[in-house]
């Protein structure tokens, strides 16, 4: 599963109103990878807790007030439309009644089904040591990440490109994805097809919402080239699941007051943002900051964050250990039982100081 979010929402009040994003979500919480994927486990031991401890609501209860009055109310979403959102969340989700967003690049349309972020990460191992996209070149280190002449990782220095140059990269790119061969390599680049989309949209439980055409950092694009990212993400949507789509998650998390005005111009009602990203730090009604999460915490330590909101471990005292294996042991057994007794104060402590 891809880019999860938690939006979060405490009572009426406004200061609650923070989101928590979980990365993506894979069979084993295999971070070799990358680090963006949680396991499905955890993801289930996550909603287990959420369940337990606030109330999971949709996103358009979020925005109209719909909210529990006596608890933690979180929402949840997902960005990028990976496919093991389909697979492996939708089920989960529908076995615990928690509604959920989805965040969709419609890709699919444009006949592609890789992000350009995954195709570069998984080709590269496959492909020279130096790459021509455009007239820009890429050359690997030593540990075969590519970088720009200017001294960037190919990855900064894209993000900063418009639709034209993304379509140059793919046609750079795609001859070296011998990744997309690779069954096990698929929960980690494939993206939802139209019908899981419209499929997923069919459920009452979830909402489909934006998340760009071509997954561009809108604050390096054009005004022109934005409000094209913002429609024809939101028509090609529209169309394939017959409902309109009103909600925007920016890719990367990149907004500004320019992109926030386009935004708004292109019928969004609202727009979400990835809380460490606050390029331009809006407090709008209509912009709503979201946390992350972290592949290496456990479930119940990651639900504390939430609590929290923020991403501040509770376990901050250094200990001198004789070996790694007990190192690691210890500070679990402390992390489990610390926390566990956080978690539960924390919690109440929240709900006591809200009334
Ligand atoms: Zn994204």
């Amino acid at each position: 599963m891809a880019c999860i979010t938690l939006i979060i929402r405490h009572f009426k009040k406004r200061s609650w109103e923070n989101c928590y994003r979980l990365s993506w979500v894979d069979f084993k919480n295999d971070t070799s990878v990358n680090t963006k994927f949680i396991g499905v486990k955890k993801f289930e031991e996550e909603i287990q807790l959420l369940k337990k401890f606030t109330r999971i609501i949709s996103l358009n209860d979020y925005v109209n007030d719909h909210v529990d009055d006596t608890k933690l109310n979180v929402a949840i979403t997902f960005d990028d439309g990976f496919e093991n959102n389909f697979s492996l969340a939708k089920p989960l989700l529908e076995k615990y009644e928690a509604p959920a967003t989805f965040f969709i690049c419609p890709l699919w349309h444009q006949e592609k089904n890789v992000l350009w972020p995954d195709l570069i990460d998984h080709a590269s191992p496959y492909a020279p040591t130096c790459i021509t996209v455009g007239n820009e070149e890429y050359k690997k280190d030593r540990w075969g990440r590519y970088f720009h002449s200017s001294g960037e990782p190919i990855n900064k220095h894209i993000t900063k490109q418009n639709r034209i140059f993304i379509e140059k990269l793919y046609d750079a790119f795609l001859p070296y994805a011998h990744f997309m061969k690779i069954k096990s390599m698929a929960p980690y680049w494939k993206l939802m097809s139209a019908t899981q989309v419209k499929q997923l949209s069919q459920n009452s439980l979830f909402t489909i919402g934006s998340h760009g055409y071509t997954h561009t950092h809108l604050t390096f694009l054009s005004n022109e080239e934005v409000t094209d990212e913002l429609t024809s993400s939101k028509q090609t949507l529209e169309s394939v699941i017959e409902k309109k789509v009103f909600f925007f998650a920016a890719p990367f998390g990149g907004y500004d007051e320019r992109t926030v005005h386009l935004t708004r111009q292109a019928n969004y009602s609202h727009q979400l943002f990835a809380q460490l990203d606050v390029a331009g730090n809006i407090k709008a009604n209509d912009i709503i900051h979201r946390f992350s999460t972290n592949p290496y915490l456990s479930a119940y330590n990651q639900v504390l964050f939430i609590a929290n909101k923020n991403f501040e471990l509770p376990l901050r005292t250094s200990f001198r250990f004789q070996s790694a294996s007990s190192t690691v042991a210890l500070l679990q057994s402390l992390q489990k039982a610390i926390a566990g007794f956080l978690f539960r104060f924390q919690i109440q402590h929240c709900a006591s100081n809200q009334k």
